[in-house]
């Protein structure tokens, strides 16, 4: 998920948990608010239940959390009232699936009504085809030799609706097929390899439309992660500008420095609020555990400031 090495992404952990701490023993916890906009529970293809992740998120210095699961709402309420037994605040989230130009993109939804029928009819419509591409997925990967993926992912997917290909990735590891889950989405499931099955996911213009019907807010979701050239990027944010899109998110868990100067300045230029979320999906699979990450560079505008 980023491309910083393990190692790294420890070293990197342990400093941050020894800022916090000493920040809090002087007592200046307030002087670093500490927001994780973008996680996962087992409600999509995160490893821990939806109030675990809340409680983690507290154990680890946040006061502001998003639960951003895939297309769905589920844990939201769960995820809610364990952040208030923590003390903690909490924003309603979710990551929707779009394509564009024929990727893969991911828009983050805030501080939406989690009971609105538009949202809630989109997200139920781009869930509808996962068990079915699921199934193609797995005899795509029977061709190349790998037998039950179809049920082996499912083990892995606590919401069968939301059977995605991480699940298939965590199913590949444990088969030995590859060694971790980068080394999966190297030689597997991704355009052009063994796995990869195309489907038809919601438009820009649909999941902003969803978010804002509902009160929301929307960011782009891991900017630097898309295969983009310079000035598709620059007509994506464009485009996505004149829909009426917000922010995007400039320190992410999958992010390199480059991309946080890059997307810091494209926020400064495009006027987008900014956002940072560590995009963890479970302890020992995620580099950045939450709320662990490097705070928003100077001059920009956090997107919480507008919740
Ligand atoms: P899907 O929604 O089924 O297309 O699956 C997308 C999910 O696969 C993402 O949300 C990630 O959890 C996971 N994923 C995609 N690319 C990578 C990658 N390069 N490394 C690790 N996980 C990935
Ligand atoms: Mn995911
Ligand atoms: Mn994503
Ligand atoms: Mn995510």
């Amino acid at each position: 998920m980023d491309k910083a090495s393990p190692a790294r992404g420890a070293i990197r952990r342990l400093c941050y948990h020894a800022w916090f701490t000493i920040l809090r023993c002087l007592g200046l916890s307030s002087a670093v608010f500490n927001c994780d906009l973008h996680c996962h529970s087992t409600c999509s293809d995160g490893l821990l239940a939806p109030a675990d992740v809340a409680a983690r998120a507290a154990a680890n210095g946040v006061d502001l959390l998003a639960l951003s699961d895939h297309d769905s709402l589920d844990g939201l309420l769960a995820a809610r009232s364990a952040a208030a037994a923590a003390g903690m605040g909490f924003v309603n989230g979710v990551e929707i699936s779009i394509e564009w130009q024929a990727l893969q993109i991911h828009i983050l939804g805030y501080a939406f009504d989690s009971s609105h029928q538009a949202l809630n009819a989109g997200l139920e419509s781009i869930r509808a085809g996962r068990v079915d591409r699921a199934q193609q997925m797995s005899s795509e990967l029977e061709k190349v030799g790998i037998a039950g993926a179809f049920d082996g992912a499912m083990r892995y997917a606590a919401n069968p609706s939301l059977i995605s290909r991480a699940h298939f990735g965590r199913f590949l590891v444990e088969t030995g097929v590859a060694k971790d889950l980068r080394s999966v989405f190297e030689s597997y499931l991704v355009p052009g390899r063994p796995g990869y099955v195309d489907h038809r996911w919601a438009t820009l213009a649909d999941s902003l439309a969803w978010v804002h019907a509902a009160g929301g807010l929307v960011a782009v979701a891991h900017p630097g992660r898309y295969k983009l050239s310079r000035a598709e990027m620059r007509r994506f944010l464009a485009e996505y500008k004149d829909l009426g899109g917000e922010a995007i998110e400039v320190v992410s868990g999958s992010h390199t420095q480059e991309h946080v100067d890059t997307f810091g300045r494209y926020a400064r230029e495009y006027g987008f609020l900014a956002s940072r979320g560590s995009d963890f999906h479970g302890p020992g699979e995620s580099y950045f555990d939450l709320g662990q990450l490097a705070a928003l560079p100077d001059g920009l505008k956090p997107i919480w400031k507008a919740f």
